[in-house]
């Protein structure tokens, strides 16, 4: 199976943010390599992840932000005109598609068009191939090179900040540009002209590819791109399901969203003092771990999810959510108090619920178990409740332990023997 359309793919970049960078070091080479080391300005649209700005700046490249209109998409005529105000020194645009706000960009071919046209390359973040693979190719709609996230799309598990892949994918004209490497010879060109080397290891972390080869092996092309539609059928499942009781922030022109869509808890703030953080340290209570808070968007949950939740635990997470309405629209009401209510006061600790003194306006109950599927013999206990996090930012403590922890056996038994 062809993924996405490109000739080569460079397996050395450990992580979607060094994919950007080898690829945008690749696009750099080639420009050079063309006569046109002036070009380094590269347009970023807003919604962009944060990823994106940083490689662009590492990569040497002036950054110009593209405004993002009210539904999620690039401001198309704010584009235009940064197009012709940089067509001089356009070395490139990065986009995400479908889009950080969740939706798919119905211009994305002429955003690819209008780049090249001022001869400048397009660098598709591929973070949300979750939403395309076995569906469509970014190199058929206009990117020149893009990363794979193999521990998003690909199966490579990656709590934690674990080992991740972000090999990257280019067109034929930039093969020879691609990151090299000084103990193995990379390269399939002997004219390449490579800017340099991504990481210290050839093929970055290459143990872990297995993983990503027997996923797409045992999935075959035919149930990737089922897990593709799943993805999509999931996420606008859930998103009509919340949309009575939440506002879903962004949707496609046709009413839909990609594989991810997010929910805005701004509104409450005023209207009963709560905001997201509440509603995602309430989650644990119910036994979720929150969503993406607050990003791409201050104030919101971004929720992704994904093919692999079958539809009972996608009702009981939404459930919950909208079991959280409800205890919102309570303090909203005034039937409940604004500052001691279970959103403000989640997550409730075992400890917490067993304590001898309860003189809350709300019960136990309520508190631990706010909805029948939450049962005693599987619910899942928050081992700490409410810390302060701004206090926690701004007061560093070190935990780095004494040096007497690193003293040796041997050195005991020197000791003990002197
Ligand atoms: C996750 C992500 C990245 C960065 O990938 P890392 O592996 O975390 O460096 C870049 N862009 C988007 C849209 C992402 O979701």
């Amino acid at each position: 199976m062809v993924l996405i359309s490109y000739l080569i793919m460079a397996l050395c970049s450990c992580s979607g943010a060094q994919g950007e960078y080898a690829g945008l070091t690749a696009i750099k080479a080639y420009l050079n390599a063309k006569g046109e080391r002036h070009r380094n300005v590269c347009l970023i649209p807003k919604s962009a992840h944060g990823t994106n700005p940083a490689s662009a700046h590492m990569a040497g490249m002036k950054i110009q932000p593209v405004e993002v209109d009210k539904n999620g998409n690039i401001d198309i005529a704010h584009l235009k005109a940064m197009v012709d105000k940089h067509k001089d020194n356009l070395a490139a645009i990065m986009i995400t598609y479908p889009s950080t706000n969740g939706v798919f960009e119905e211009d994305i071919s002429d955003v690819c068009d209008l780049i090249h046209k001022h001869g400048g390359q397009v660098y598709l973040d591929g973070a949300n191939m979750n939403a395309q693979v076995g569906l469509c190719r970014p190199g058929d709609y206009g990117s020149d090179v893009s990363h794979l996230n193999l521990h998003k799309t690909f199966c490579i598990p990656h709590g934690g900040g674990g080992p991740g892949m972000g090999p990257i994918g280019v067109k034929n004209h930039l093969v020879p540009y691609l990151p090299t490497h000084p103990v193995v010879a990379l390269q399939l060109d002997k004219d390449a002209c490579p800017l340099g080397t991504i990481s210290a290891a050839p093929w970055g972390s290459s143990a872990i590819l297995p993983i990503s080869w027997a996923y797409i092996k045992m999935m075959g092309g035919k149930g990737l791109k089922h897990a593709s539609e799943i993805a999509i059928l999931n996420a606008n499942y859930m998103a009509k399901r919340l949309e009575k009781h939440y506002k879903v922030l962004f949707r496609g022109a046709r009413g839909y969203v990609a594989h991810e869509f997010i929910l805005d808890a701004r509104p409450f703030k005023k209207t009963a003092n709560v905001e997201a953080v509440d509603v995602a340290k309430r989650l644990q209570d119910y036994g979720f771990h929150a969503p993406t808070m607050s990003w791409p968007v201050a104030g919101t949950l971004m929720i992704e999810p994904t093919e692999s939740e079958d539809k009972a635990e996608l009702d009981r997470f939404c459930d919950a959510m909208i079991n959280i309405r409800q205890e919102i629209a309570e303090i909203e009401e005034g039937r409940m108090d604004s500052r001691v209510n279970p959103l403000k006061m989640s997550p409730h600790t075992l400890t917490c619920i067993t304590s001898p003194n309860w003189d809350r306006p709300y019960s136990r109950e309520v508190a631990a178990f706010p909805l029948p599927f939450v049962k005693p013999e599987s619910k899942f206990w928050p081992t700490i409740a409410r810390i302060d996090d701004i206090y926690g930012d701004q007061h560093l403590v070190c935990t780095c332990p004494p040096m007497e922890v690193y003293e040796s056996p041997f050195s005991e038994q020197k000791r003990a023997s002197s």
